[in-house]
Parts: C-alpha cells; sequence; structure tokens
C-alpha cells in the first residue's frame, strides 16, 4: 500500500491529518499513526505525538504531505532510533 509506513514488520504506521473544516488549516498537520497490523481500524486512533483521532474526521495520505506534525515526527525518530538498539 501506498499509504503507510512500515516502521517495523508487524508496526503500521499511517499519515493522518483532520479534514478540512473540523479543525482550522493551522491545525491540519499530518500526524503518523500506528495501526494495528490485523483486525479492524479502531475507533479512536492515537497518534504517536498523543493526539487522539477519530477516523470519521480524518483522511489518510500517501506519505508525508503537507505540514507534518513536528511531535509525531521527533518522537517517531526516537522509537526508531529504540527499534535499532
Ligand atoms: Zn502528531
Amino acid at each position: 500500500m501506498g499509504n503507510v509506513i512500515h516502521a517495523e514488520p508487524t508496526d503500521l504506521i499511517a499519515v493522518i491529518r483532520l479534514r478540512r473544516g473540523v479543525v482550522g488549516e493551522c491545525k491540519r498537520v499530518s500526524h503518523l499513526v500506528p495501526l494495528p497490523a490485523d483486525g479492524p481500524i479502531p475507533d479512536r486512533l492515537l497518534a504517536v505525538c498523543g493526539e487522539v483521532i477519530l477516523p470519521a474526521q480524518a483522511e489518510v495520505l500517501d506519505g508525508i504531505a503537507g505540514m507534518p506534525c513536528e511531535a509525531c515526527l521527533a518522537r517517531q525518530a526516537r522509537r526508531a532510533c529504540r527499534a535499532l538498539r
């Protein structure tokens, strides 16, 4: 799939942004959201930065686009570093 990043073999990360009109344009940043490797998409998604996102209010992006969430990028980088140790 083009819309997920494979961080670890069992850890799918989607890039998700709130839809236009849900929040102001300046808050429509691209969050990194871990998804379960199998099973249904949960009712509430938890971004790497801690933001709770309702799937009905969100759109899945084809990779990092628009304005990335800096907190998600920083935390994901730390997760990746820990995974390499
Ligand atoms: Zn975020």
